[in-house]
């Protein structure tokens, strides 16, 4: 069980995360109900509409600057983004803004060791399935053959991910792989590579204007913005805002 003086900790990061927020958005936000339940690959999760942080409690104890540093921001900022700005996708640009404003770069997964806290689960006879939101999903051999009968003629499983509601789609069978092997293996999603910005450039300093008022201000007015700011054209304005908001997406 996590000690008392590592509870007040996370307690203590959350609530000035929830300051941060409180300042930035002017209105209050109530203290999550914290567990330490969490187990196996998961480092944390929030869940807004209980109003509750999930945090592994072996992960905790073993990297617990690493986990207050950023696993619990990440959580409170899930908490605040759904509460500002409602239904929105679990990882996207109003997630990204609060980890920001929290002063933390919007990383999405947890890199800790987690050979102690995870769940044993024998992957023979299982079968690996991936959505927009993660890339390995282990299904039994029944839930397998009812997902494949039922749709065979489709390329997805016709099942929805409940929290990315993406279909499930069949990646291979894991037959007599152990667990890392299936874990490491190349179902990575491949993401978008930008090339990195030179300082003071042009596009530097606009993405930066974007990423400061883009839930703030209407797209015209970031446009005059940068056409006052910048020097730009309206036409060349218009172009650096939509690269903005692919970049920062
Ligand atoms: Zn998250
Ligand atoms: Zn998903």
């Amino acid at each position: 069980m996590v000690d008392q003086k590592l509870q007040e900790r996370v307690a203590e990061k959350i609530r000035e995360c929830l300051d941060i927020a409180e300042q930035r958005f002017d209105r209050s936000f109530q203290t999550p109900e914290i567990s330490y339940k969490l187990r196996g690959l998961v480092a944390g999760q929030a869940n807004s509409r209980l109003w509750r942080i999930r945090i592994n409690s072996i992960l905790l104890q073993e990297n617990t600057d690493d986990m207050l540093n950023s696993t619990v921001p990440h959580e409170v900022a899930h908490l605040i983004a759904d509460k500002v700005y409602g239904h929105i996708r679990s990882h996207g640009a109003e997630w990204k803004s609060v980890m920001r404003l929290l002063g933390i770069s919007p990383n999405r997964c947890h890199r800790y060791d987690t050979t102690n806290s995870r769940v044993k689960v024998n992957v023979k006879h299982k079968f690996c399935y991936k959505c927009n939101c993660r890339d390995m999903i282990i299904v039994g051999p029944v839930r397998h053959r009812k997902m494949q009968s039922r749709f065979s003629m489709n390329k997805n499983s016709g099942y929805r991910c409940c929290s990315c509601k993406g279909y499930l789609v069949f990646v291979k069978p894991l037959g007599q792989v152990t667990y890392e092997q299936a874990r490491d293996g190349k179902t990575k999603r491949p993401t978008k590579k930008y090339h990195v910005l030179k300082k003071g450039s042009k596009m530097e300093r606009a993405l930066h204007i974007y990423k400061e008022n883009q839930f703030l201000l209407s797209r015209i007015t970031i446009i005059c913005l940068f056409m006052t700011t910048l020097g730009m054209s309206k036409a060349g304005a218009t172009t650096y805002y939509y690269n903005c908001q692919k970049r920062a997406a």
